[in-house]
């Protein structure tokens, strides 16, 4: 997304085209129903509709990128009447998706041929008629996935399906549909029995003071070291172990790793930096805290050494409940911080009343700071208003000393990034610690 784009992302949570919510705010539509569900034990179900056009990359190449807005916009309007009790949203390039709350199965398929209904009518743009060719997937849960990732895809499988085929253009997801399920099933196996055979292992980044000159915390990465795909990284298993809740084991696993090593390291008088651990949205919850005491305690170590980075999503998804959660965890001294700010829509109301410590400035904001002018206006905004509520910004991804003198110059408190240390081993980090800053760009 260029600079300007995502301000207007940032703002408003809307298509700029169509108008309609957009993916993020659908994400927490499904959360919210998904609850419904849950509370009303089996009674409902919840589908994810997707729906696309068949013809309408041929619209845009004989008639350009405004017949397409056009003719989204109306189809937009259209799905805006048919189903308006139901949260219709833009979430790509010429997608439209809808989460349904119902009774059954057959409802919803009731519902899918409706939207074809209105769809597929013909649509006028300037004085020709076209038709569009929309066709429907749905996947449900809890049966077909638990994770927003999840029911996309599935949808995505069933709608190929609907179109490949002949006669209605709805299809439902069936696992059968997704050649990957298999693939998908032994990682999941594997990623279990990485946690029994200890191939995991975390990797320490530091997160050094604007001025270059001190390791001030570090951040702990997960690993997988598989037998034989090597190393792993966790854009490859960390969505899965949520699939799969495997993550709140596996979480609990880092928190205990990193708490044990730090106090091991503290006990061989090495000078210990706070480190700060990822807190996958799965584990957000009453437990957290427990199991945040059962460690420190365990490991010996003091709370002031451990910092939890929770995603912006996460933390906003529930405001009223993170905040509660958040206020516990820090009445035990843990240090906390908002991880990809920037990158979700926070509510400044909210982020006022959380009891957080630090903001991590999204990646996205730091890549093209010399050259976008929006993502410099961007980062200088989150700095000031960080500092104005009393929170230090550590901005992520720094790469190259030209981002570290702007991040400098706008006041940012700590960088984190290639430019001085990747993530490296423990032993190595250790090292790190111990002649205190062998720091490229501070030598
Ligand atoms: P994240 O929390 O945003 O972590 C920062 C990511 O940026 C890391 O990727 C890090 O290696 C990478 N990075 C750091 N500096 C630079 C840089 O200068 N340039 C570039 N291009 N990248 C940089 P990694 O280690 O692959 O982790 C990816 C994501 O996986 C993390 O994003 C985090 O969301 C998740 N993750 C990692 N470890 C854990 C964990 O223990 N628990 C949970 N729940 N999630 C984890
Ligand atoms: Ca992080
Ligand atoms: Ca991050």
């Amino acid at each position: 997304m260029r600079g300007a784009e995502r301000r207007l992302h940032y703002a408003s949570n809307y298509d700029a085209v169509t108008g309609l919510p957009n993916r993020d705010l659908l994400r927490d539509r499904l959360r919210q129903l998904k609850a419904q569900v849950q509370a009303q034990a089996g009674r409902r179900v919840l589908g994810f509709m997707l729906v696309r056009f068949g013809r309408m990359a041929l619209i845009r190449e004989a008639l350009g990128p405004g017949a397409e807005q056009a003719l989204l916009q109306e189809a937009a309007a259209r799905l805006r009447a048919v189903g308006s009790q139901d949260m219709a949203a833009s979430i790509s390039e010429g997608a439209f998706a809808l989460a349904l709350l119902r009774t059954d199965a057959d409802e919803l398929a009731a519902s899918a041929r409706r939207v074809l209904a209105a769809l597929g009518q013909p649509y006028r743009y300037q004085h020709d008629e076209f038709h569009l060719d929309p066709s429907v997937g749905i996947a449900i849960y809890p049966n077909d996935g638990v994770a927003y990732d999840t029911l996309a895809r599935g949808a995505e499988t069933a709608l190929r399906q609907a179109a490949d085929g002949v006669g209605q253009r709805y299809a439902f997801y069936r696992p059968e549909l997704n050649r990957d399920a298999n693939e998908r099933f032994k990682l999941e196996n594997a990623l279990r029995r990485a946690l029994e055979r200890q191939e995991l292992e975390l990797h320490y980044q530091p997160q050094i003071a604007v001025d270059g000159k001190s390791i001030v915390s570090a951040e702990a990465l997960l690993r997988w070291r598989h037998p034989e795909r090597g190393l792993v990284p966790p854009s490859d298993f960390i969505p899965l172990a949520e699939e799969s809740g495997l993550i709140v084991e596996m979480g609990e696993w880092v928190l205990h790793k990193v708490c044990c090593q730090l106090q091991a390291w503290r006990r061989a008088g090495l000078p210990v930096v706070p480190v700060a651990v990822n807190l996958s949205a799965h584990q957000f919850d009453e437990r957290i805290v427990g199991t945040v005491r059962r460690v420190l305690d365990d490991c010996g170590l003091e709370p002031g050494l451990l910092e939890l980075e929770l995603t912006e999503s996460a933390s906003m998804a529930d405001a009223d409940k993170s905040i509660a959660l958040l206020a516990r965890l820090k009445g035990m001294g843990i240090r906390l911080a908002i991880d990809d700010f920037g990158t979700g829509y926070s509510n400044l109301n909210y982020l006022k009343r959380f009891p957080v410590d630090r903001l991590k400035l999204d990646r996205s904001f730091v890549r093209d700071l010399e050259t976008d002018a929006d993502d410099l206006a961007i980062a200088r905004a989150v700095v000031a208003m960080a500092h104005g509520l009393r929170l230090s910004v550590v901005a992520e991804g720094v790469e190259t000393a030209g981002q570290l003198a702007l991040l400098a110059d706008l006041g940012c408190d700590l960088v984190q990034g290639w430019l001085f240390s990747r993530a490296v081993p423990a032993d190595q980090f250790a090292q790190l610690l111990a002649t205190g800053r062998p720091l490229p760009a501070a030598a």
